[in-house]
């Protein structure tokens, strides 16, 4: 952690975590306005309390992202033992009995087996790995069933227990040209913005974008925070995830308040489109499935609405374009929530660890009822965490490595001398 050891953080570690370097102006309102709403302020969401108000500290080195590839991986490429294969798809878990002995993966074309003498970690994500133990016939019998997959181990939890953060947005145009978006009248300070980030690594864009964050209380009598605030001094709409929303995202001046249900009671499922693995998996979310995550919402909406509205953002405020004024009464927001919210990407829980019989790995990640063969990711999750997904999954990641090397230093102590490891 840049900012020194403490209680909560250590030093000198792989994954980096930094304060903004440059942050936007609005980013500072938002802290104001939500002062003013009467939230808390918290420098340090990872310290002694979580709730409160503050800028995110970010996984970023000299204003880059930091990825877990630059913070683990990239120091060790030239390890001997370790070969990484890119551009690559696993098809399934090579089986002889309960055992995984290997994968077959996708490259160019072809379709290529690839032996582990010790053990195959799967760490496709909470979508892909309980696709790849179905395609491997782990799974539930119903849907191997389906898709004519042959059963090689009956595991009912596998793809189920999705769950993930549900996100809402306001989103306000902004009347001065502050906020991240491209205008006529700031194409010249773009240009310098672009040389200070090229020279020096400062500037709006070592932006992470959601750099306003909260974690409060829909209501007082909440125990720990159950909603998320993540500011935006941008106006985004669906994540930009197609041209005309990527526009609308860099265009203009404009800016946002995500808020999120951090402990929904909703849960989904992962399964099958098909026995193809080049196809998707089959998502099914099942969000507000249950009656308390919409109600959750609407406060969170509303929460985000009184923020927005604080004094702190009169000089800026522009017209609310998402909700829109015109909705107003709970049953509007519902409407809106239905229409708009969607993902803020942190699916966990289709591999769970646990001990009932929905569980798909034990306290070491290993499979249930089969061999050499753990899950290492974020599907092992039982229950969504009340905030940001990646670094748990590290420190999941963390813990799994550490008792991979103990079983293998029990195993070289009783002779066995096995080294080989498939890691998808
Ligand atoms: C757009 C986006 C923004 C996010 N922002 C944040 C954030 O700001 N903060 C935060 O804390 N979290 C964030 N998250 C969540 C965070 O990235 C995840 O929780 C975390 O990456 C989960 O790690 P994982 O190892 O479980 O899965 P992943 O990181 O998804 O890793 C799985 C890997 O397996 C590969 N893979 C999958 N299937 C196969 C296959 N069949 N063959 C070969 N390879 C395969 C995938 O390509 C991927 O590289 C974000 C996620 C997304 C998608």
């Amino acid at each position: 952690h840049e900012r020194g050891a403490t209680e909560f953080h250590g030093v000198g570690g792989p994954l980096n975590v930094a304060d903004l370097r440059s942050p936007n102006l609005l980013t500072g309102v938002y802290v104001e306005a939500a002062l003013e709403a009467g939230y808390v302020r918290n420098n340090d969401f990872s310290g002694a309390s979580q709730e409160g108000i503050s800028p995110y500290q970010l996984t970023q080195k000299n204003g880059e992202r930091w990825s877990v590839a630059r913070g683990y991986l990239h120091p060790v490429l030239d390890r001997p033992n370790l070969t990484v294969i890119t551009n690559a798809r696993t098809s399934r878990v090579l089986l002889e009995g309960k055992r995984a002995t290997g994968v077959t993966y996708l490259q160019s074309g072809k379709s290529i087996d690839i032996g582990a003498e010790r053990e195959v970690i799967l760490a496709g994500g909470a979508i892909n790995s309980p696709q790849l133990l179905m395609l491997s016939g782990i799974g539930p019998e119903d849907e191997l069933k389906r898709h004519g997959i042959p059963l090689r181990h009956a595991l009912p939890g596998v793809g189920q227990n999705l769950q993930d953060h549900l996100d809402a947005l306001i989103v306000h145009k902004c009347v001065k040209p502050v906020s991240l978006g491209i205008s006529f009248s700031n194409l010249l300070a773009q240009t310098k913005h672009l040389f200070s980030y090229l020279l020096h690594r400062t500037g709006p864009l070592t932006t992470n974008s959601a750099e306003g964050g909260g974690f409060v209380k829909s209501d007082p009598g909440q125990a720990i925070p159950d909603l998320q605030f993540h500011f935006t001094p941008a106006h985004l709409d669906e994540h930009g995830r197609n041209l005309s929303r990527a526009a609308f995202t860099m265009l203009g001046h404009g800016y946002a308040l995500h808020v999120c249900d951090l402990r929904p009671k909703s849960r989904g499922h992962i399964g099958l489109k098909s026995a193809d693995p080049t196809a998707d998996a089959l998502i099914e979310p099942n969000y507000l499935s249950h009656p308390d995550d919409m109600n959750t919402m609407v406060k969170g909406v509303k929460a985000a609405r009184k923020v927005l509205a604080g004094k702190a953002f009169d000089p800026y405020r522009g017209v609310e374009i998402f909700p829109g004024r015109a909705v107003q009464s709970d049953e509007q927001i519902k409407a809106f929530i239905r229409r708009k919210a969607g993902t803020i990407y942190h699916p966990v829980g289709t591999c769970k660890m646990g001990r009932d019989e929905m569980a798909v790995v034990d306290d070491t990640l290993r499979v249930y009822g089969m061999q050499a063969l753990r899950v290492v990711d974020a599907s092992i999750m039982p229950t969504l965490i009340g905030g940001n997904t990646n670094a748990p999954t590290v420190m999941i990641a963390e813990k799994a490595a550490a008792m991979i090397l103990q079983s293998r230093r029990a195993t070289a102590d009783t002779g066995s001398d096995r080294t080989a490891m498939a890691q998808v």
